[in-house]
């Protein structure tokens, strides 16, 4: 071990220094070297120097000690010890708690943010929500299916049941409280704040035996396959909510849900909105003129329906309690048929005789009566 600095010249104090002094001495060393705030080389040990040098000469017993028999003094049960084994065996059994007296001391005692001392520690937080993505087919959708989700998910580590180690410990850095005081210079003055302690973080705990399962996290990423039953009538966009399926929770908090996005393939022919279904259905000219019996498809299978004489392009038809029977809202959609009468592009040397003879006949039209009276007024 390197020679250890004169307890005195550490905290800059003479020999018969009061304990005013000392202490004084100590706010303003260990405001400078806190390894939290001090952007000083070797902040962490000089602030350790400094907390040494403190807890004996703030103590009148051990300072006297100190005064007569020097380092020694506490180097535990070997040479020169008078006391035979100084004080606990040779270590610094630095008191925790006194450095916390002490920096509600040094920093005012309130804290201006934050929140009041310990509140993060330990505490149970819940888990992140997972959101995944999942294409379904059009009939998929309708009739709802099951699915197999590929995820990775993070779980609490078996292992070390979250705790992320074995053989419990108050964090050295934290001293257990979990959080860490800073302060800040503004030119509004000093505010104190405390974040969470990135040695522990948070829990104000460390381990013996960090879990290597884990790696200290107290979760693990698990790759799993879970089955989902997606309910009939899902839509392009819809979730599904599986409470709890999200990451673990931590310290005991809830776990997150997981959220599943569904997007919907587009179907060749049929249309959604919502619940209902559109289908257009192509019709010829004559089928429009003198109406008929025609096979659809549903989509539950193939129906006949009856198309009126006189039907007109763009005529919707509903068909009631053919669209979807949606698990969620209860509610069964219709579907709509939309007749699209074709005109022929081609016609045969037969069919052009036929619609020459028709030419020559007169067709009772209102509207194109109407348009025609106009066309004539319009000609001036
Ligand atoms: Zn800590
Ligand atoms: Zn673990």
């Amino acid at each position: 071990m390197a020679t250890k600095r004169d307890y005195y010249e550490v905290l800059g104090v003479s020999k018969s220094a009061s304990q005013d002094e000392i202490k004084s001495a100590f706010r303003k060393l260990a405001k400078k070297y806190h390894p939290d705030i001090s952007k000083e080389e070797n902040a962490e040990e000089k602030f350790k120097e400094v907390q040494e040098a403190y807890s004996v000469l703030s103590d009148e017993n051990k300072r006297k000690q100190y005064d007569q028999f020097g380092h020694a003094a506490f180097q535990g049960g070997a040479s020169g010890n008078p006391y035979g084994g100084g004080f606990g065996g040779g270590g610094f059994g630095f008191d925790p708690s006194d450095l916390g007296d002490i920096f509600d001391d040094l920093f005012g005692g309130g804290f201006g943010f934050g929140g009041s001392r310990s509140s993060r520690r330990s505490q149970a937080r819940r888990g992140g929500d997972t959101l995944i993505h999942q294409t379904l087919s059009f009939e998929e959708a309708i009739f709802g299916c099951e699915k197999d989700f590929d995820l990775d998910i993070v779980e609490e580590c078996e292992e070390c049941h979250g705790k992320g180690g074995f053989g419990e410990h108050d964090c050295s850095r934290c001293h257990g409280s979990g959080t860490i005081t800073q302060e800040q210079r503004t030119i509004l003055g000093s505010f104190v704040t405390k974040t969470t302690c990135p040695n522990c973080e948070g829990t104000g705990k460390t381990y013996e035996k960090v879990c290597s399962h884990c790696k200290g996290k107290g979760r693990v990423k698990n790759h799993k396959t879970i089955t989902v039953s997606v309910p009939s009538g899902i839509n392009n966009g819809e979730r599904l909510r599986l409470v709890g399926k999200g990451q673990a929770g931590l310290n005991g908090g809830p776990n997150g849900d997981l959220y599943i996005e569904f997007q919907v393939k587009e179907h060749e022919f049929f249309d959604r909105e919502g619940d209902d279904i559109y289908l257009d259905v192509p019709i010829t000219m004559v089928e429009a003129v003198l109406g008929c019996k025609k096979e659809v498809p549903t989509v539950y299978g193939n129906i006949t329906i009856n198309i009126p004489s006189g039907c007109d392009s763009g005529t919707k038809q509903r068909i009631k309690g053919k669209g979807i029977k949606n698990a969620s809202t209860r509610r069964t959609g219709d579907m709509y048929v939309i007749y699209q009468v074709q005109t022929p592009k081609k016609l045969s040397r037969d069919q052009k005789k036929l619609f020459e003879s028709l030419a020559k006949t007169d067709f009772k039209d209102a509207d194109i009566d109407r348009f025609e009276r106009f066309t004539k007024r319009n000609d001036k």
